[in-house]
């Protein structure tokens, strides 16, 4: 298969498969569009299975962050990097280096961050043999926080169009997933009143909620079907499909997870059933904001103002999709599409 031929190929600018014998890097950066200035994204690491695996999640990937970054009002194109291997056995500092000179090579067309099976500390790293590398520990550091900020800010929004409510007081909402972003969700809800309840596969991360919020704890395999007025899924992707769909009873989904949808006509099923979706790459581009910011001038204070626009930008969605009778997730392409096709 060719990159060309793959199902995934949607017109990007440019693939580039990166190799060094000496530390086994095998990688692919994917850069889909630059209309709108260098490619911003994340660099991923993960032990595929194929080749193809992996030229997939890139070209997907990539042009995803073309959309996320543009609908963020950055201006940043989008791009992806996929690093095949096992986080936990393959990673070495001469195979990070090595990722640092692929994307140094590319002269800053393509700026890296932190994705799935990278750290912080990885960042570091690549930072020692490229500036083109955030996310880093003098810098912004970990973007959950800000990822997790525009997500409590994108809820708020939900709600009032929803619900016609102000303030999240007495509402009820159910996270799936009480990580990085998942729990500090949960701070900013509680601290506004909301009423949580709560599932993760990790026991000591439930405790913590229910000790700290009083959340109560749900089963996993239930939290999308629970009654409440919000199911936020900071967990998986594919979270919202034909099995999920049908069950779930919350008038509202806004959450931080990558990939919520198992397919596009997901989004058609849940306005169906009149349910109200934040579509994905819109609530939790927080993070992403974060990493933009990153450099000379950064202002953590700027970066949560920015990411509260979220709130607004979710707002003129929900507006033009009920205008139009489309699913959010069609509006908010279409969004993206009008500024970074325009340039
Ligand atoms: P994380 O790995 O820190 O947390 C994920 C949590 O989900 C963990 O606590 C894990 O135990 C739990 N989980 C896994 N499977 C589960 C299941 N079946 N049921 C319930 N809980 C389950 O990840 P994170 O950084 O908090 O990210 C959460 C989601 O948000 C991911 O989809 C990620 O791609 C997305 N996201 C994160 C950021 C960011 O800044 N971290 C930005 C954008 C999107």
């Amino acid at each position: 298969m060719t990159v060309f031929q793959s199902t995934d190929f949607d017109g990007h600018e440019q693939v580039v498969y990166c190799g060094d014998e000496r530390s086994g890097l095998r990688a692919i950066i994917a850069i889909h569009n630059t209309n709108l200035g260098p490619a911003l994204g994340g660099c991923r690491m993960w032990p595929y299975g194929s080749e193809r695996e992996a030229l997939s999640d890139a070209l997907r990937l990539s042009r995803g962050m073309t959309y996320k970054n543009a609908l963020a009002g950055l201006d940043c194109g989008g791009g992806k990097a996929v690093i095949i291997g096992d986080p936990k056995s393959d990673k070495s500092e001469a195979l990070l280096r090595a990722m640092g000179r692929a994307v140094d090579s590319l002269g800053g067309h393509y700026i890296t961050a932190e994705d799935v099976g990278m750290t912080v500390q990885d960042m570091d790293v690549l930072r020692q043999v490229t500036p083109h590398a955030r996310g880093v520990s003098r810098g912004c550091g970990n973007p959950s926080p800000a990822t997790a900020f525009g997500v409590y800010n994108g809820i708020r929004a939900a709600i009032a169009y929803k619900l016609k409510r102000n303030g999240l007081d007495g509402m009820r909402i159910a996270v799936q997933g009480l990580g990085s972003v998942g729990g500090r969700l949960c701070d900013y809800l509680a601290r506004d009143g909301a009423r949580l309840a709560v599932a993760d596969i990790d026991e000591p991360r439930v405790r913590r909620a229910v000790e700290t919020h009083g959340a109560e704890a749900v089963p996993s395999a239930e939290i999308h079907g629970y009654d409440a007025d919000v199911f936020a899924p900071c967990a998986l992707g594919a979270i919202l499909n034909d099995e999920t769909i049908p069950r779930i009873k919350a008038p509202i989904v806004a959450g931080a997870a990558n990939n919520q949808l198992a397919a596009p006509r997901h989004g058609a099923a849940l306005t169906a059933r009149g349910i109200l979706y934040a579509p994905d790459y819109v609530i939790n581009a927080g993070g992403v904001i974060d990493v933009a910011a990153e450099g000379p001038g950064y202002n953590a204070d700027a970066v949560l103002t920015r990411a509260a626009g979220i709130h607004d930008t979710l707002l003129g969605i929900f507006q033009r999709a009920d205008a139009e009778g489309l699913p959010t997730g069609a509006i908010a392409d279409r969004m993206a599409e009008d500024r970074f096709l325009r340039e």
